[in-house]
This record gives C-alpha cells, structure tokens and sequence, in this order.
C-alpha cells in the first residue's frame, strides 16, 4: 500500500511517514505541489495526504489539477484551514475526505483505510467493464469475416460499444 505525503513542514512529514512506515505504508513525501502534481502523474498511489498551505501552487491548485487530468487516486486534505467554506472549497475541488490539524493519528488511519478501500470498489467496477468488453473486441463483427477494411472494422467496434 503506497501513500503519497504532500507535506512542506519538515516536522509533520517525518511524524507522517513515521506513524504510516509504522502501519506497513510505503510512503513517498512530497514538499512542494510542483512535485506532488509530477509524482501522482507518473506513479500509482492507494491515497494522497494533502496539505494545503505549500509554497508555490498550494494543495488546492494542484487538486483542481489532479481532478482535471481525471485521476481517481483517493485524496485526503490535511490542514489547519478549519472554516466551513474551506472545508467545502476542499471537497468541491476533488478531495474525498477532509481532516484538520491537529488530528489523532488513529482517526487519520481508519481514515486512510476507508478511502482506500473505496477505491478499491471502484477500480474492481471497472475492471469487471473491461472484462467484459475485451472479447468484443477480439471477435471481428459478424458477417465481416475479414473481408472489411482496418477502417470499417474500427468503426463497427466503435459501433458496438456505443
Ligand atoms: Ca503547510
């Protein structure tokens, strides 16, 4: 289980990877949004602990990115931003949960663990979908038996998937 830390406080990033490495997480810490935004495109995560007051583009930015870009990775705001619009600006930019600081470390597991496997859910809904489709795709429609161009051939799977 790999978990992505986006934390600028030296402190809090070694009291996060320390209790996560505790817990059997692999856990990858992030400074800046600039990094975080590069290592969520490049590498696969189970969640993302975000902290939104970072130098340069803050937590926020990089989300509204992340969720542009249509990554599902789970994303867990962590802030001392307790105001009810920050926790709702929070949430409508794309985060899944939302905790604010100081926080008991046992509350940020279960946490993690609830978003995690939400995730999992979702990804198994997918790949049943998938599974699914694939033997369509493998077959050529009937009746072409090969005779049809690479052209017709694609749009009549276009076709069928629609
Ligand atoms: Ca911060």
């Amino acid at each position: 289980m790999k978990i992505l830390v986006v934390e600028d406080e030296q402190k809090v990033a070694d009291a996060l990877r320390e209790g996560l490495e505790a817990e059997k997480y692999e856990v990858i810490v992030e400074r800046t949004g600039e990094a975080a935004f590069f290592r969520v495109n490049t590498e696969t995560f189970d969640a993302v602990l975000l902290d939104l007051g970072l130098p340069g583009r803050d937590g926020l930015e990089i989300l509204r990115a992340v969720r542009a870009r249509g990554l599902k990775t789970p994303v867990l705001v962590l802030t001392a931003r307790d105001s009810l619009q920050d926790r709702v600006t929070g949430l409508d930019s794309g985060a899944d949960d939302y905790l604010v600081k100081p926080f008991a470390f046992a509350e940020l597991i279960a946490r993690i663990r609830a978003l995690v496997r939400r995730g999992r859910a979702a990804e198994s809904v997918i790949g049943r979908l998938r599974v699914r489709h694939r033997p369509r795709r493998a077959r050529p429609p009937a009746g072409s038996r090969g005779t049809g161009s690479p052209r017709s051939g694609r749009a009549a799977r276009r076709a069928g998937q629609a």
